[in-house]
Protein backbone atom coordinates (compact mmCIF):
# COMPACT_ATOMS: atom_id res chain seq x y z
CA UNK A 1 0.00 0.00 0.00
CA UNK A 2 1.10 3.61 -0.86
CA UNK A 3 2.23 5.95 1.81
CA UNK A 4 -0.97 8.54 2.75
CA UNK A 5 -0.71 11.19 4.95
CA UNK A 6 -4.04 13.46 5.51
CA UNK A 7 -3.91 17.20 5.23
CA UNK A 8 -5.46 20.08 6.37
CA UNK A 9 -9.28 20.71 3.74
CA UNK A 10 -9.09 16.63 3.78
CA UNK A 11 -6.84 16.10 0.90
CA UNK A 12 -5.22 12.45 1.18
CA UNK A 13 -1.56 12.63 -0.77
CA UNK A 14 -0.63 9.42 -3.07
CA UNK A 15 2.22 8.09 -4.59
CA UNK A 16 1.63 6.28 -7.85
CA UNK A 17 -1.58 3.58 -6.56
CA UNK A 18 -0.52 1.29 -8.62
CA UNK A 19 3.05 0.54 -8.56
CA UNK A 20 4.15 3.47 -5.81
CA UNK A 21 6.73 5.15 -7.57
CA UNK A 22 6.84 8.34 -5.73
CA UNK A 23 4.56 11.16 -7.31
CA UNK A 24 7.76 13.57 -6.81
CA UNK A 25 8.82 12.07 -9.82
CA UNK A 26 5.77 11.85 -11.81
CA UNK A 27 5.25 14.35 -14.34
CA UNK A 28 2.22 16.83 -14.63
CA UNK A 29 -1.08 16.00 -16.70
CA UNK A 30 -1.62 18.90 -19.32
CA UNK A 31 -5.49 18.48 -18.40
CA UNK A 32 -5.33 19.16 -14.57
CA UNK A 33 -7.88 20.52 -12.42
CA UNK A 34 -5.97 23.55 -10.96
CA UNK A 35 -7.32 21.99 -7.50
CA UNK A 36 -6.36 18.58 -7.92
CA UNK A 37 -3.00 18.23 -9.27
CA UNK A 38 -3.23 15.23 -12.36
CA UNK A 39 0.08 13.12 -12.68
CA UNK A 40 1.11 10.79 -15.20
CA UNK A 41 3.64 7.59 -13.23
CA UNK A 42 7.39 8.20 -14.79
CA UNK A 43 7.70 4.51 -14.01
CA UNK A 44 4.33 2.52 -15.09
CA UNK A 45 2.69 5.10 -17.04
CA UNK A 46 -0.41 5.44 -14.97
CA UNK A 47 -2.18 8.81 -15.10
CA UNK A 48 -3.40 9.65 -11.52
CA UNK A 49 -4.67 12.63 -9.20
CA UNK A 50 -1.45 13.49 -6.58
CA UNK A 51 -4.12 13.96 -3.69
CA UNK A 52 -7.62 12.70 -3.14
CA UNK A 53 -10.65 13.73 -0.81
CA UNK A 54 -11.15 11.91 2.23
CA UNK A 55 -13.57 9.01 1.92
CA UNK A 56 -16.30 11.55 4.04
CA UNK A 57 -16.07 14.30 1.59
CA UNK A 58 -16.37 12.17 -1.29
CA UNK A 59 -19.56 10.59 -0.55
CA UNK A 60 -21.01 13.55 0.92
CA UNK A 61 -20.83 16.72 -0.56
CA UNK A 62 -19.63 15.59 -4.12
CA UNK A 63 -21.08 12.63 -4.27
CA UNK A 64 -20.73 10.98 -8.28
CA UNK A 65 -23.63 11.58 -9.28
CA UNK A 66 -24.09 15.20 -8.32
CA UNK A 67 -20.48 15.60 -9.32
CA UNK A 68 -21.63 14.13 -12.79
CA UNK A 69 -24.40 16.40 -13.72
CA UNK A 70 -22.52 19.58 -13.21
CA UNK A 71 -19.64 18.22 -15.34
CA UNK A 72 -21.93 17.75 -17.52
CA UNK A 73 -23.48 21.21 -17.57
CA UNK A 74 -20.23 22.62 -17.89
CA UNK A 75 -18.97 20.89 -20.96
CA UNK A 76 -22.82 21.79 -22.19
CA UNK A 77 -21.68 25.44 -21.55
CA UNK A 78 -17.84 25.26 -22.98
CA UNK A 79 -18.74 22.95 -25.62
CA UNK A 80 -21.63 22.46 -26.75
CA UNK A 81 -21.67 20.46 -29.67
CA UNK A 82 -19.12 18.47 -29.05
CA UNK A 83 -20.53 17.77 -25.67
CA UNK A 84 -23.93 17.20 -27.57
CA UNK A 85 -22.35 14.75 -30.36
CA UNK A 86 -20.85 12.97 -26.85
CA UNK A 87 -23.94 12.41 -25.65
CA UNK A 88 -25.71 11.14 -28.70
CA UNK A 89 -22.96 8.41 -29.12
CA UNK A 90 -23.43 7.56 -25.23
CA UNK A 91 -27.11 6.84 -26.61
CA UNK A 92 -26.41 4.82 -29.25
CA UNK A 93 -24.17 2.45 -27.44
CA UNK A 94 -26.43 2.20 -24.93
CA UNK A 95 -29.20 0.93 -27.92
CA UNK A 96 -26.64 -1.16 -29.28
CA UNK A 97 -26.23 -3.06 -25.76
CA UNK A 98 -23.40 -2.66 -23.47
CA UNK A 99 -21.47 -4.79 -21.61
CA UNK A 100 -23.52 -5.67 -18.03
CA UNK A 101 -22.67 -6.00 -14.93
CA UNK A 102 -24.49 -9.25 -15.05
CA UNK A 103 -24.02 -10.46 -18.63
CA UNK A 104 -20.72 -11.55 -17.93
CA UNK A 105 -21.28 -13.49 -14.85
CA UNK A 106 -23.62 -15.30 -16.42
CA UNK A 107 -21.12 -16.56 -19.33
CA UNK A 108 -18.79 -17.12 -17.30
CA UNK A 109 -18.60 -17.51 -14.17
CA UNK A 110 -19.26 -21.24 -12.53
CA UNK A 111 -22.08 -21.54 -9.85
CA UNK A 112 -21.23 -20.28 -6.52
CA UNK A 113 -21.21 -16.47 -4.84
CA UNK A 114 -20.19 -13.64 -7.07
CA UNK A 115 -19.72 -10.42 -6.56
CA UNK A 116 -20.01 -6.96 -7.24
CA UNK A 117 -17.90 -3.81 -5.65
CA UNK A 118 -19.79 -0.83 -5.67
CA UNK A 119 -23.07 -2.70 -6.22
CA UNK A 120 -25.50 0.33 -5.50
CA UNK A 121 -29.00 -1.06 -5.24
CA UNK A 122 -27.97 -4.18 -7.43
CA UNK A 123 -29.71 -3.60 -10.36
CA UNK A 124 -26.99 -4.37 -12.17
CA UNK A 125 -27.73 -8.32 -10.77
CA UNK A 126 -31.33 -8.20 -11.54
CA UNK A 127 -30.95 -10.64 -14.27
CA UNK A 128 -28.43 -13.10 -12.69
CA UNK A 129 -29.00 -16.79 -13.66
CA UNK A 130 -30.21 -18.90 -10.38
CA UNK A 131 -27.06 -20.79 -9.74
CA UNK A 132 -25.36 -17.62 -9.27
CA UNK A 133 -25.71 -16.27 -5.36
CA UNK A 134 -25.38 -12.15 -5.60
CA UNK A 135 -23.21 -10.59 -2.88
CA UNK A 136 -21.96 -6.72 -3.20
CA UNK A 137 -20.77 -3.95 -1.28
CA UNK A 138 -22.00 -0.45 -0.92
CA UNK A 139 -20.97 1.87 0.98
CA UNK A 140 -24.04 4.43 0.38
CA UNK A 141 -26.65 3.26 3.44
CA UNK A 142 -29.58 4.11 1.41
CA UNK A 143 -29.19 2.39 -1.41
CA UNK A 144 -26.93 -0.72 0.59
CA UNK A 145 -30.76 -1.09 2.13
CA UNK A 146 -32.03 -1.97 -1.36
CA UNK A 147 -29.37 -4.05 -2.49
CA UNK A 148 -30.00 -6.21 0.41
CA UNK A 149 -33.55 -6.81 -0.12
CA UNK A 150 -32.69 -8.48 -3.21
CA UNK A 151 -29.61 -10.06 -2.24
CA UNK A 152 -30.82 -11.86 1.46
CA UNK A 153 -33.75 -14.20 -0.26
CA UNK A 154 -30.94 -15.64 -2.97
CA UNK A 155 -29.18 -16.53 -0.06
CA UNK A 156 -26.54 -13.69 -1.02
CA UNK A 157 -25.65 -10.89 1.26
CA UNK A 158 -24.53 -7.28 1.57
CA UNK A 159 -21.64 -5.37 3.07
CA UNK A 160 -22.35 -1.54 3.93
CA UNK A 161 -18.80 -0.57 3.34
CA UNK A 162 -16.15 1.02 0.88
CA UNK A 163 -14.70 -1.14 -1.49
CA UNK A 164 -11.40 -2.33 0.25
CA UNK A 165 -13.03 -1.92 3.66
CA UNK A 166 -15.68 -4.38 2.59
CA UNK A 167 -13.58 -7.03 0.63
CA UNK A 168 -11.61 -7.48 3.99
CA UNK A 169 -14.54 -8.44 5.56
CA UNK A 170 -15.12 -11.37 3.03
CA UNK A 171 -13.79 -14.75 3.17
CA UNK A 172 -10.70 -15.96 0.97
CA UNK A 173 -10.96 -18.22 -1.93
CA UNK A 174 -14.76 -18.11 -2.03
CA UNK A 175 -16.19 -16.20 -5.04
CA UNK A 176 -16.31 -17.33 -8.62
CA UNK A 177 -16.75 -14.14 -10.42
CA UNK A 178 -16.47 -10.58 -9.01
CA UNK A 179 -17.27 -7.16 -11.45
CA UNK A 180 -15.56 -3.74 -10.79
CA UNK A 181 -18.24 -1.76 -12.77
CA UNK A 182 -17.75 1.61 -12.99
CA UNK A 183 -15.61 1.58 -9.18
CA UNK A 184 -12.02 1.07 -10.33
CA UNK A 185 -11.30 4.83 -11.13
CA UNK A 186 -13.49 5.86 -7.91
CA UNK A 187 -11.03 3.63 -5.37
CA UNK A 188 -8.24 5.67 -3.60
CA UNK A 189 -6.42 2.81 -3.46
CA UNK A 190 -6.97 0.44 -6.36
CA UNK A 191 -3.84 -1.67 -6.45
CA UNK A 192 -5.42 -2.83 -2.55
CA UNK A 193 -8.41 -3.67 -3.72
CA UNK A 194 -7.17 -5.54 -6.60
CA UNK A 195 -5.09 -7.21 -4.13
CA UNK A 196 -8.13 -7.97 -2.05
CA UNK A 197 -10.54 -9.71 -5.19
CA UNK A 198 -7.27 -11.74 -5.10
CA UNK A 199 -7.75 -12.53 -1.92
CA UNK A 200 -11.46 -13.22 -1.80
CA UNK A 201 -11.67 -15.01 -5.69
CA UNK A 202 -11.39 -18.97 -6.35
CA UNK A 203 -8.61 -19.67 -8.53
CA UNK A 204 -10.90 -20.33 -11.68
CA UNK A 205 -12.75 -17.24 -11.04
CA UNK A 206 -13.51 -14.17 -13.48
CA UNK A 207 -13.41 -11.06 -12.60
CA UNK A 208 -14.48 -8.56 -15.03
CA UNK A 209 -13.42 -4.79 -14.85
CA UNK A 210 -15.29 -1.35 -16.65
CA UNK A 211 -13.39 1.58 -16.10
CA UNK A 212 -13.48 4.37 -18.14
CA UNK A 213 -10.62 4.49 -21.27
CA UNK A 214 -7.85 7.27 -21.13
CA UNK A 215 -7.04 6.05 -24.47
CA UNK A 216 -10.12 6.47 -26.06
CA UNK A 217 -10.97 8.57 -29.17
CA UNK A 218 -13.18 10.98 -27.68
CA UNK A 219 -10.27 12.07 -24.87
CA UNK A 220 -7.99 12.89 -27.23
CA UNK A 221 -10.77 14.82 -29.39
CA UNK A 222 -12.55 16.51 -26.67
CA UNK A 223 -9.26 17.23 -24.60
CA UNK A 224 -10.39 18.72 -21.12
CA UNK A 225 -13.91 18.20 -22.05
CA UNK A 226 -13.70 15.00 -22.14
CA UNK A 227 -16.78 13.04 -20.56
CA UNK A 228 -14.16 10.37 -18.61
CA UNK A 229 -12.82 13.66 -16.28
CA UNK A 230 -14.42 13.99 -12.69
CA UNK A 231 -12.49 15.72 -10.60
CA UNK A 232 -11.84 14.65 -7.97
CA UNK A 233 -14.21 12.03 -7.80
CA UNK A 234 -12.53 10.13 -10.68
CA UNK A 235 -9.05 9.51 -8.62
CA UNK A 236 -6.81 7.64 -11.80
CA UNK A 237 -7.34 7.33 -15.60
CA UNK A 238 -6.82 3.65 -17.15
CA UNK A 239 -5.55 2.80 -20.33
CA UNK A 240 -4.92 -0.55 -21.41
CA UNK A 241 -1.82 -0.68 -20.82
CA UNK A 242 -1.53 0.39 -17.40
CA UNK A 243 -4.47 -1.64 -16.52
CA UNK A 244 -3.01 -4.75 -17.43
CA UNK A 245 0.14 -3.90 -15.69
CA UNK A 246 -1.66 -3.25 -12.54
CA UNK A 247 -4.12 -6.44 -12.60
CA UNK A 248 -0.43 -8.65 -12.64
CA UNK A 249 1.26 -6.81 -9.63
CA UNK A 250 -1.95 -7.67 -8.44
CA UNK A 251 -1.68 -11.31 -9.45
CA UNK A 252 -3.91 -11.59 -12.01
CA UNK A 253 -3.63 -11.96 -15.63
CA UNK A 254 -5.79 -9.78 -17.91
CA UNK A 255 -6.92 -9.71 -21.29
CA UNK A 256 -9.41 -7.89 -23.65
CA UNK A 257 -11.98 -9.23 -25.36
CA UNK A 258 -12.83 -7.95 -29.14
CA UNK A 259 -15.93 -5.06 -27.73
CA UNK A 260 -13.08 -4.37 -24.85
CA UNK A 261 -11.08 -1.48 -26.04
CA UNK A 262 -12.61 -0.29 -29.22
CA UNK A 263 -11.32 3.80 -29.52
CA UNK A 264 -14.58 4.88 -30.23
CA UNK A 265 -15.99 3.69 -26.70
CA UNK A 266 -14.79 5.65 -23.33
CA UNK A 267 -14.99 2.90 -21.58
CA UNK A 268 -12.62 -0.61 -21.69
CA UNK A 269 -13.85 -3.86 -20.43
CA UNK A 270 -11.06 -6.24 -18.87
CA UNK A 271 -11.65 -9.70 -18.07
CA UNK A 272 -9.28 -10.86 -15.32
CA UNK A 273 -8.00 -14.61 -14.27
CA UNK A 274 -5.67 -15.43 -11.21
CA UNK A 275 -2.44 -16.07 -12.36
ZN1 LIG B 1 3.30 3.74 -11.31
Amino acid sequence: MTEQTIEKGGRIHRDCPSCTAPSASAAPVRYQHPDWPMKQCAACGLVYLEYVPAYDALYDEIAWHKQHKKEEQRRLKAMPIMARIDLATRWRLNILGDATVAGGLNAWAKPGPVLDVGCASGKGFDDLRPELIPYGIEIDSRIAEIARAKFEPRGGKLVHADGVGGLKQLPANFFTGVTLWSYLEHEANPREALEQVRRVVRDDAVVLIKVPNFACLNRHVLGKNWSGFRHPDHVQYFTPTTLHAMAELAGFRAHFRLYGRIPTNDNMYATLRPA
